[in-house]
């Protein structure tokens, strides 16, 4: 069955209508690398088995017969996913390795993880205190982002820890680990707000109805715990999975949301605060249960991933496949596979172009403004900006601000993203140029020590100075912790730095993520990355032994068109239909993919 995703005929779609596993051809993946071709594999999978062959020498074969599949594409014009990777600055720091021991240690910008060195460590419980200095370190991601958006209830009050109370929901289920599981109710109407604008995840829960594409589907998830997970993980059971799931983030769980999954009889184990020890702790809950055992993995920061490679290698023989969606996370995949040490299939979720072009750009363009209104209430019109980096990212930011009436500069070293900031109005300069008269400096480079000390000592008093990109090392943070310099904490993730002078300026959120820290981001954004995450597990779970190999795989781009045709009613959007003729002309099926697989 071929995928029908003719855009004029959206609304009939029928989810029947998805490519499933069955329906695709073996695919090569984006992801060889050169450099791991020789290297010998660490399978824990029984040889014989169809995925047992080795994935390395495959792909390069295939890629010379010139990709005729969804996931085929052409390698002479396919910049190899980890390759660009690895080269990208941006996203990864330096080189990074996978030490014998399993663990991945570093890129100079991605702490090493580490893991609890022994399980029953969990069992031993450690006191208050004990718990809170464990030196057990989560990977950057897990502490970067969303630092104290997502909760809107309170639970300072209740001082208890979740580990040490009974926990049971009113079926008398209690194979969770929440705060307070009374909090349900509020946490059901922010699912329920959530499910509005999330109109993909309800039209495939909705064409499930009799078709379960993940049934017995076992899946364990580690993601932020937010309504709009809830939304995911609620349309992943409707297609027939089960799920159990622990949070990527410590800071970033919705205590509320997490109780009404809980009350719905989710085994969700998460809280906001918890400690590093919780983080591992929940983590471990949802693997190490008997009876049960995964199949897939939906991962975002790669810590249950590593966990499971940590503690239990052996699940992996009945793991079908992970779904990874975030930047560290992928660049972790890439680093078993280059080590032959990734042993099950693996979809890049990060690199879908409706990961990329819709997170990146519009999230940012939606949520700079809500960072920066909540955390200083500026006015913006007329207020003069400039923002480090000309991507995704920057585009966003820069777009927005220039709507609210700001004087926007750009600083860039890509001459191609320099020359669109020119070409899309924006002043491009250098930022010792503008440093002294502008009123908040803005990085989204994913580069290292954008904004350093000598910038900071020229700002004028009063200066916001905040980052976009995904790691706190853009600004030089650490410059400004000298003794001759006062901090300041005026209000939750705002600090006032204040010089000998008296002059002051205004860090946000101490130069990390601003709007995952201090803001919410857009719940249609997101629900074009969760649809991608759902179609990528109906893929790898029903995708035919052989077809993929122990690699990193980018999704078709005709699953990237379906994610984007979902969403499409909600704008009642018209499409137009190519006619027989413009097909032939383009040389492209009527019904996709529409674009190559390098089109980003
Ligand atoms: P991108 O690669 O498209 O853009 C970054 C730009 O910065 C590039 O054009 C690059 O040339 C430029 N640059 C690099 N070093 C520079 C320097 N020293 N001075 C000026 N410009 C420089 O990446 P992107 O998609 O825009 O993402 C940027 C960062 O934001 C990444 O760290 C990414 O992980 C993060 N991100 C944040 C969010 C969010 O919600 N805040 C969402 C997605 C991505």
């Amino acid at each position: 069955m071929s995928v029908q995703v003719v855009a004029a005929k959206m609304a009939e779609v029928e989810l029947k209508d998805v490519p499933t596993g069955k329906d695709l051809p073996a695919e090569s993946p984006v992801t060889p690398t050169s450099e791991g071709k020789n290297l010998p594999r660490n399978d824990p999978h029984e040889a014989g088995s169809a995925a047992a062959v080795s994935p390395i020498a495959e792909p390069s074969a295939k890629a010379g017969e010139g990709g005729t599949g969804l996931l085929t594409p052409n390698p002479a014009k396919m910049p190899q996913a980890s390759s660009m990777k690895r080269s990208d600055p941006q996203q990864n720091g330096g080189e990074a390795f996978v030490n014998r021991d399993g663990t991945v240690a570093e890129a100079p910008r991605m702490k090493k993880i580490q893991f609890a060195d022994q399980k029953q460590e969990f069992n031993k419980r450690p006191s208050k205190i004990g718990r809170r200095s464990l030196s057990r370190s989560i990977s950057q991601s897990s502490t970067d982002s969303y630092s104290s958006a997502a909760s809107y209830t309170d639970s300072s009050d209740d001082e208890t820890s979740p580990r040490d109370k009974q926990q049971k929901n009113s079926k008398g289920n209690g194979d969770f680990c929440i705060k307070n599981i009374k909090q349900a109710d509020f946490g059901r109407r922010e699912i329920e707000i959530a499910e509005q604008e999330m109109p993909a995840l309800m039209a495939l829960r909705k064409r499930a109805q009799g078709e379960k594409p993940l049934a017995g589907a076992k899946i364990v998830g580690c993601t932020h715990i937010t309504a709009q997970t809830a939304v995911l993980m609620e349309t992943l059971s409707a297609l027939g999975a089960q799920c159990r799931w622990a949070a990527c983030n410590i800071y970033s769980t919705q205590n509320e949301v997490a109780a009404a999954l809980a009350e719905g009889g989710f085994s969700v184990f998460a809280w906001k605060g918890e400690s590093e020890d919780d983080f591992w702790w929940c983590i471990d809950r949802c693997v190490n249960v008997e009876g049960w055992q995964p199949n897939m993995i939906l991962d975002d920061g790669g810590d249950l991933t590593h966990w499971i490679y940590k503690k239990y290698p052996s699940m992996f023989k009945k793991i079908k496949g992970i779904v990874e969606e975030s930047v560290t996370g992928v660049h972790r995949l890439y680093q078993l596979s280059k080590a032959g040490k990734l042993c099950v299939p693996a979809m890049n979720v990060n690199d879908s172009v409706t990961k990329q072009k819709f997170d990146n750009l519009y999230c940012c363009r939606e949520s700079i403004l809500d960072g920066l209104k909540r955390t200083t209430d500026v006015m913006f019109g007329g207020k003069q900006v400039v923002v480090c980096g000309y991507g995704e990212v920057g585009k966003g930011c820069c777009a927005a601000l220039k709507a609210m009436g700001s004087i926007v500069y750009v600083t860039e070293i890509d001459p191609i993203c320099a020359l669109q900031a020119c070409m899309d109005g924006f002043r491009l300069v250098k930022l010792t140029e503008v440093i002294r008269q502008v009123d908040i400096v803005i990085t989204c480079t994913g580069n290292k020590n954008v904004v350093v000390r000598e910038n900071l000592d020229r700002m004028k008093n009063g200066c916001i100075v905040c980052n976009m990109g995904h790691s706190n090392t853009e600004i030089d943070v650490a410059s400004l912790r000298t003794p001759e310099l006062t901090w300041e904490r005026v209000r939750s993730q705002v600090d006032h730095v204040i010089w000998p002078d008296g002059k002051r300026i205004v860090l946000l959120a101490e130069g990390r993520l601003l709007n995952l820290s201090c803001s919410t981001v857009p719940t249609f954004v997101l629900s074009i990355t969760a649809t991608t995450q759902a179609l990528a597990l109906i893929e790898l779970y029903n995708a035919p032994e052989g077809r993929y190999k122990q690699d990193v795989y980018l999704l078709p781009k005709k699953m990237d068109e379906y994610v984007a045709s979902l969403h499409l009613p909600t704008f009642d959007a018209h499409l137009t239909e190519l006619s027989d003729e413009q097909a032939k002309y383009l040389g492209l099926n009527k019904n996709g993919p529409f674009k190559p697989n390098y089109y980003r």
